[in-house]
């Protein structure tokens, strides 16, 4: 991948840190990025990967959510496993752009972890920072981790935010930026927390909407 690519990464939901300052705000430039309209949504399929092992049901739920929001279809493919030169430097997790750059494809894929996943903004000189998921804006792959997600809440929590992230971050490969139109949007900046993702509705707002020709 080449390191324009590299900087087409956004970061999406970050636990400590926003990622407003990302280097990679493509919102202000002369050519806008190219959102995937309807009528391209409709020939998609997303793979969807899981990274070691994640329970059947959290991706049967996954491929719905993603049919019931865009419907676009997904297939759900046999597990790869975790390797040792996708872990961070910290070795404790693993690096979140690592395994975009690995696993980026042709085909529109969302990869999905148990395991804790990290991104490491070394333009601001900060450490290692746990996140939720990040993906190409625009672009074909994304990465979302439950490690996170589930911590201290229940099934049904756990699960409206793993939908919600996985919304957003195909959101993002369909050509989304951060969304400041409406609080309670989905593409919105998680500003590093996950109360924001609570707070926002399985919904996008209308500017949102009118970007990838949604009704
Ligand atoms: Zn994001
Ligand atoms: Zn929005």
């Amino acid at each position: 991948m080449s390191m324009k690519n590299y900087l087409k990464i956004v970061c999406l939901i970050f636990i400590f840190s926003s990622c407003k300052n990302d280097g990679n705000n493509i919102k202000n430039t002369k050519q806008p990025i190219h959102a995937k309209r309807s009528s391209e949504r409709k020939e998609m399929i997303i793979h969807i990967l899981p990274l070691g092992t994640v329970n059947a049901t959290i991706l049967d739920f996954i491929k719905k959510s993603i049919y019931d929001f865009y419907q676009i279809e997904c297939i759900i493919e046999p597990k790869k496993e975790l390797t040792t030169d996708i872990l961070a430097a910290s070795k404790t997790r693993y690096e979140a752009t690592l395994i975009l750059k690995k696993y980026n494809s042709t085909q529109n894929t969302l990869l999905i972890t148990d395991k804790d996943i990290a991104y490491n903004n070394s333009k601001k000189k900060a450490k290692e920072w746990g996140i939720f998921g990040l993906g190409f804006r625009p672009g074909n792959t994304c990465i979302i981790s439950t490690f996170r997600l589930k911590r201290k809440v229940g099934e049904a929590k756990f699960k409206d935010r793993l939908q919600k992230v996985c919304i957003h971050e195909v959101g993002h490969n369909l050509g989304l930026p951060h969304c400041k139109n409406d609080p309670l949007c989905l593409m919105n900046d998680a500003n590093g927390t996950v109360s924001q993702v609570d707070k926002e509705r399985i919904f996008f707002c209308t500017n949102c909407k009118k970007q990838i020709g949604m009704k």
